[in-house]
């Protein structure tokens, strides 16, 4: 709708001000390419489980910003839902929307911030808003007391983050700037981990004494937040002391410990006998076989030439689908249960392996670039870590980057 920039709404129903727009994923409908992610929702629930071992009874908010780590929110929320989680956090307005659009009824978190404006969202979705700063409260607190309303916030303070969140000389003013209106409900307290899966064995300390600081500056200020909360997965599975009123996971929900290269006794939280299943197969078909004799080139630049009689499989998936780039000459995938390398530069729509080792290698193969492949040849699998050092990038890149022209297909186990 348009709305001159500081003029008053023109429409006062919260549901015709609705200004958020759903960009629309590829659904298993339409496809035609055989290029596709399977999300494995059985593991999904494996996950919760695991968590729930680490963080005892503090109840579990599943972070599902970025489109559920790339596996679709509204279904990963809705499994969520039902295995019985506590809460959602998003980082936008428009993921809180479309997840209560699509009927989640949990509370949800909506950490990105409060970014003015939004307010007619806020509260006709029942999302609740995080306030980094005293400017956020008392543009909210304007904004609700125009339309008489009340709203549930959380706080954020800067425990080392350095990105949203108030800063610790800033506190008293911020927590003074909530208590004065009494529109704003003041609900939760939290502040974000920046170094929770670093190998130093105190990067919790100042974090955790910042938070607790800020805590009793609130508390001084009459306010007294029952769901406080700074736990990522790392946090959660490292030190119990960062779980609080409820912990926030997004990575080990989809099966990567962010934890797992750091020395085991910095994670005694994780129970020795659960590992995380990975939730996010990624595939397509080989749908072009050639034979190449020394000095044929494959790709953009010829980066790739052959040295000797070598087979090259294209596949149709390339950097528009989330493979990086950075995966031609150092990437890998795997065809009938084999390991084989990228062969030249990766282009937008396509790729080209060197399956010259896959015996009975044909046309219509699968192709697996992420996740695991049992074939006559054997079993493998390429996880999000290691796609992420071929490509120079972590899991977390790795899962969100798959894009929207790769349909997702559920499966329950
Ligand atoms: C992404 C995010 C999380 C979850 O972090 P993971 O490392 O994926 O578990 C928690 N809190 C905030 C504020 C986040 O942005």
């Amino acid at each position: 709708m348009s709305e001159a920039p500081d003029g008053p709404r023109r429409k006062s129903d919260p549901a015709e001000e609705q200004r958020v727009h759903h960009p629309r994923r590829a659904l298993p409908t339409d496809v035609v390419r055989p290029t596709r992610a399977e999300v494995q929702l059985s593991h999904l629930r494996h996950n919760l489980g695991v968590l729930r071992k680490a963080a005892g009874k503090t109840p579990i908010w599943a972070v599902l910003k970025a489109d559920g780590y790339g596996h679709g929110a509204k279904a990963v929320a809705r499994t969520l839902e039902r295995a019985g989680v506590d809460g959602v956090c998003v980082a936008l307005v428009e993921e809180g929307v479309e997840l209560r659009e699509a009927g989640i009824a949990l509370p949800i978190l909506v950490m990105g911030g409060y970014y003015g404006r939004a307010e007619a969202e806020f509260s006709h979705f029942h999302l609740t808003p995080v306030l980094s700063d005293r400017g956020q409260a008392e543009s909210l607190a304007m904004a609700l007391k125009a339309h008489d309303r009340k709203m549930v916030v959380h706080a954020k303070v800067d425990t080392g983050m350095g990105r949203l969140g108030t800063r610790p000389s800033e506190v008293p003013a911020f927590a003074a700037e909530i208590q004065k209106h009494s529109c704003l409900q003041m609900e939760g307290l939290m502040s974000h981990l920046a170094n929770a899966d670093m190998s130093d064995p105190g990067v919790l300390e100042n974090p955790l004494a910042l938070f607790a600081a800020a805590e009793a500056q609130f508390k001084a200020a009459g306010l007294h937040p029952t769901r406080r909360h700074m736990a990522n997965s790392a946090g959660i599975l490292r030190d119990n002391r960062t779980h609080f009123d409820l912990v926030r996971p997004g990575l080990s929900l989809f099966g990567v410990n962010p934890l797992a290269n750091v020395p085991s006794e910095l994670r005694p939280l994780v129970p020795p006998d659960a590992r995380f299943k990975p939730t996010l197969r990624v595939m397509s078909h080989v749908v072009s076989l050639r034979t190449l004799s020394a000095g044929d080139a494959v790709g953009y630049g010829g980066r790739f030439v052959a040295n000797g009689p070598t087979v090259v499989a294209t596949v149709p998936m390339g950097y528009a689908d989330g493979l990086s780039r950075m995966l031609g000459g150092r990437g890998f995938a795997l065809v009938r249960g084999k390991r084989v390398p990228y062969a030249g530069n990766v282009s937008m729509d396509m790729i080209g392996l060197d399956v010259s080792a896959v015996e009975g290698v044909s046309v219509s193969d699968e192709v697996v670039l992420l996740g695991e492949q049992k074939g006559p040849l054997g079993t493998d699998a390429i996880t999000p870590d290691e796609l992420g050092t071929w490509s120079g990038t972590i899991p977390y890149e790795v899962l969100t980057s798959i894009s929207r022209r790769v349909p997702r297909f559920y499966r329950e186990s």
